[in-house]
C-alpha cells in the first residue's frame, strides 16, 4: 500500500492518506529513502551484482578494469570476513580514495570499520551519535552501556552502547559523547579478531577506552 498524501493541521502532521483512500491519524512521519543500489550500469553483461556491485577487498569488481565504491558497492571487508554494503557518507569518502589508489595499482586492503554519524532533532538541543562496527540482528548476546541511557525530558542522554558477543565488541555507538571513535574502533577491531574484554571495565566510564583491552 502506498502513501498518497500527508495532511496537516496548524502546521503539524495530523493524518496520512493511503493510496486506497484510507485515512489514518498520525503524529510523526519517518521517511526512508535511498535504500536500493542503482546498479543499472553493471546489470546484464557488466560486473557481478549481488545486493550491489560486488568487489574484492581492493574494490575491484569481477571486471578487472572496473572498480566500485560507496553506496552501490558490496565490498569484501576482511575485518568482517564478508561482503558488506555500507550506505554512509564516510564510506563513500574513504572508498573513493581507496578505489583511486587501487586503480593506480597500489596495494589496497579496504578494511575500514563500518561507520556512520547522525544528528537527530536539530543541533541544539539535539542528539548526535556515531556508530562503528557491524552486527546483524540477533548476532550479539548483550548490549553493554557506559553511561546513563535513560531518556529524560530535561536533558539529553550521554552514553556509549556496545554490542557484544562472547565478550567480544562487535559494534559501539556513542550518543552525545565525543572524541571516542578511535577507542571504539580499536575495540571493534579487537572484537572481530576474537579478543574478549572485561565487561565491567567496558561499562565503567572511569576506565579510558584505550586501556579497556589491557
Ligand atoms: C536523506 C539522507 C540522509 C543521510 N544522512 C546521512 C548521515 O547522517 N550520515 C551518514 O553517514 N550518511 C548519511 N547519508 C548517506 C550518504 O549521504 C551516502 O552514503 C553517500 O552520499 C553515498 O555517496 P555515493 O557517492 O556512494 O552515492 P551517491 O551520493 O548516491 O552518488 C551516486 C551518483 O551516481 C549517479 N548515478 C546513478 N546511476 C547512474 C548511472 N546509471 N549513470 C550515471 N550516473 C548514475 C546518481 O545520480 C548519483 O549522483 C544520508 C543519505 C540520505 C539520502
Amino acid at each position: 500500500m502506498g502513501i498518497q498524501e500527508f495532511r496537516g493541521l496548524d502546521g503539524r502532521l495530523s493524518h496520512v492518506v493511503l493510496s486506497d483512500g484510507t485515512t489514518l491519524p498520525a503524529d510523526v512521519a519517518v521517511v526512508g529513502v535511498g535504500i536500493r543500489p542503482a546498479t543499472e550500469l553493471a546489470d546484464g553483461s557488466g560486473p557481478d551484482v549481488d545486493n550491489g556491485i560486488v568487489t574484492d577487498q581492493s574494490l575491484r569488481t569481477s571486471d578487472p578494469d572496473v572498480f566500485a565504491c560507496g553506496d552501490v558497492a558490496s565490498s569484501y571487508n576482511p575485518l568482517l570476513g564478508r561482503h558488506i554494503r555500507v550506505e554512509h557518507w564516510a564510506n563513500a569518502l574513504n572508498g573513493g580514495k581507496a578505489a583511486g589508489k587501487a586503480m593506480l595499482d597500489q596495494r589496497i586492503v579496504y578494511d575500514r570499520v563500518p561507520y556512520f554519524y547522525s544528528d537527530q532533532y536539530g543541533s541544539s538541543p539535539g542528539t548526535g551519535m556515531e556508530c562503528s562496527g557491524y552486527v546483524e540482528a540477533g548476532a550479539y548476546d548483550r548490549v553493554v552501556f557506559r553511561g546513563d541511557a535513560t531518556i529524560r525530558s530535561d536533558a539529553n542522554p550521554e552514553f556509549i552502547a556496545f554490542w557484544v558477543k562472547d565478550g567480544c565488541v562487535l559494534a559501539g555507538m556513542n550518543v552525545n559523547v565525543w572524541d571516542v571513535q578511535d577507542g571504539i574502533q580499536s575495540l571493534v577491531r579487537a572484537g572481530y579478531a576474537g579478543e574478549a574484554v572485561d565487561l565491567g571495565r567496558l561499562a565503567d566510564p572511569g576506565v579510558p577506552l584505550d586501556v579497556v583491552l589491557s
